[in-house]
């Protein structure tokens, strides 16, 4: 079936409440660990259905935001979603309770209940007003960023529409962009500042509610994370900041040189070579046929997949009026199948669509078959590996994408993941030291981020730079409005992403099918577990980090872009 034939319904909440009464009664008559299973199954319909319906009605107003139907049913789904998690977080807590737990924990996995069990702390009944609250926090912040209107070479842009304007080859024209950025940005400065601190105020009550003294240690459960804590991610972040924030500092030196700018600037920052970045080649319709030629190549079940997702029509990437901004990913479990929404913009942000969100939508493929949700889908930097390590796995075919300019897009990629580690770390210790003082002032917070700036990247010249110079870089950063702590997922994964590049840089097969058992393992195990059983270190292990940062070294020293100007591809991406 197509995207746009698949049938809608919104869901019933009175259905829902009296289907889960009948699945919590057969809970507490079970007999048996096998009567408990049935009981799960019967959860898992329910959910698999609502589910659904929200993410169908989400991306169904994402790609047209004007549209009355889906906007009044996104809304209802904002206002409904606290009620269905009470429904369902009452059947986790019979399941929980029940005396034959250990014989369906046997059937099911030990997995499954924890992830059940971690969820379960971050929900009581009570809470659900301030959960309406935080909400609609977070539409207010989307909205006013969707609301962004830049004038900009004679257009009006939004914020996206300005990336090709940051990477340009002309100084005055970078410069000039991201000041209009930074510009915009202090325009909703004040406003900004006080949706923030609404929502520091009303996570740090939900979290008291819920007995903990601080909103991180909750947000850490938020995310699903069982199987490491703030002492893992503190030791992974001292790390980076020991052995990349040096490394980058070097690539950024090369880079000055490279450009003949001894001057570097923040505007300078993205833009690696003289003669500009690689940029794809064609329009949407020729890095999709790319990306067909990739997948069907890789592997018989990457073919599988991208057939399933073209001939379902199940992507939207062009950018038009009236449609949201950004990308994602979004799965239909009732359909089998995963939808992927972005928005083209000529940069190398569209050939990231098919190797990284693509990643994302292949790795729901694998596991639609799974029994529980719960355990289809690993935490977040579990399902950023898997996009983040197609993304490399994708170097064999950066010429399909890139022609010539291949080797320039390999290399960007590479020195882009290392740069985005301190980013990524900086973003993550912000918001543990805005959280533990949730009394902080705004000036207070922006200058907790101007410290971790100079911490973390020491060669990036802010200075004069409206809004960035200012220590207020971070209010860019949507995940930081909409999904506390989810940041740090990134930096773990990019790790682990590393790691399947070097492994695949010497014995491509071998690696892509240790990548392989990483997805079909789905969230069967907690992260350092998937790593395991794919053969690789985990992130947390000490020197993870040093051994994929020595390999990316090694790969720097060998190709150095002064060697560009010959058009050949990356002969040693394998
Ligand atoms: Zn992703």
């Amino acid at each position: 079936m197509k995207f746009k034939d698949l049938p809608y319904s919104r869901p019933d909440p009175d259905r829902i409440r009296t289907d889960y009464e009948a699945v919590n009664k057969a809970v507490s008559a079970a007999k048996s660990g096998e009567e408990l299973v049935e009981c799960v199954h019967r959860h898992e319909k329910i959910l698999s259905r609502y589910r659904t319906s929200a993410a169908l009605a989400a991306i169904r107003h994402s790609l047209n935001t004007s549209d009355a139907f889906y906007k009044s049913e996104n809304d209802f789904f904002d206002e409904y979603a606290p009620l269905f998690d009470e429904s369902v977080n009452a059947f986790y807590d019979a399941l929980l309770r029940s005396p034959f737990r250990a014989g369906a924990e046997k059937i099911c996995g030990r997995t499954l209940f924890q992830v059940i069990e971690t969820e379960r702390k971050c929900f009581s009944p009570k809470i659900i007003p301030l959960l309406q609250e935080e909400n609609a926090l977070e539409s207010r912040y989307q909205d006013l960023i969707a609301g962004a209107r830049i004038l900009f070479d004679g257009k009006e842009l939004n914020v996206p529409l300005l990336a090709p304007y940051k990477v340009s080859p002309d100084r005055a024209t970078r410069k000039a962009a991201l000041e209009a950025e930074g510009l915009f940005y202090c325009s909703i400065g004040a406003e900004l500042d006080a949706i923030f601190a609404q929502m520091v105020s009303v996570r740090t009550k939900i979290a008291h509610s819920l007995g903990f003294s601080s909103f991180t240690d909750l947000g850490y459960l938020r995310m699903g994370r069982f199987s490491y804590g703030r002492e893992e991610v503190g030791l992974f972040r001292r790390s980076v900041r020991e052995n990349v924030t040096p490394a980058v500092c070097r690539l950024k030196k090369r880079q000055s040189a490279i450009n003949g700018v001894p001057d570097m600037k923040m505007y300078d920052d993205l833009f690696l070579f003289p003669d500009g970045n690689a940029r794809p080649l064609g329009g949407a319709a020729d890095i999709l046929s790319a990306g067909k030629k990739m997948y069907t190549s890789l592997s018989p079940e990457c073919a599988s997949f991208i057939d399933a997702l073209y001939s379902g029509e199940m992507l939207d990437v062009e950018a038009r009026a009236g449609k949201a901004t950004g990308g994602y990913c979004e799965s239909l479990p009732d359909y089998g199948t995963t939808f992927i929404f972005s928005n083209f913009n000529g940069t190398e942000d569209d050939v990231n669509v098919l190797t990284h969100e693509a990643g994302h939508a292949f790795a729901d493929y694998m596991v639609r078959d799974f029994p529980f949700l719960e355990t289809a889908s690993p935490t977040m930097e579990g399902c950023e590996t898997h996009s983040m390590s197609m993304e490399f796995f994708a170097w064999r075919y950066l010429k399909d994408f890139y022609g010539p300019g291949a080797r320039k897009a390999a290399y960007s990629h590479l020195s882009d993941a290392l740069a985005f580690l301190p980013y990524g770390c900086m973003v993550d210790e912000f918001q543990h030291m805005v959280y533990d003082s949730p009394s902080l002032t705004p000036k207070e917070r922006h200058g907790v981020w101007e410290e971790l700036e100079n911490t973390y990247r020491p060669y990036l010249d802010r200075k004069g730079i409206p809004f960035y110079g200012e220590g207020r870089g971070w209010q860019r950063q949507l995940h930081v409005y909409m999904h506390p702590f989810y940041y740090v997922d990134y930096c773990l994964a990019q790790t682990a992403a590393l790691s399947f590049w070097a492994d695949s840089m010497k014995d491509y097969p071998a690696a892509f099918s240790r990548y392989m058992t990483f997805v079909k393992a789905g969230g069967s195990l907690g992260f350092p577990g998937l790593c395991k059983a794919a053969g690789i270190r985990s992130p947390f292990e000490e020197g993870a980090l040093p051994a994929v940062l020595s390999a990316a070294e090694k790969w720097f020293s060998e190709n150095d872009p002064v060697s560009f100007s010959s058009p050949e591809g990356i002969e040693s991406a394998g």
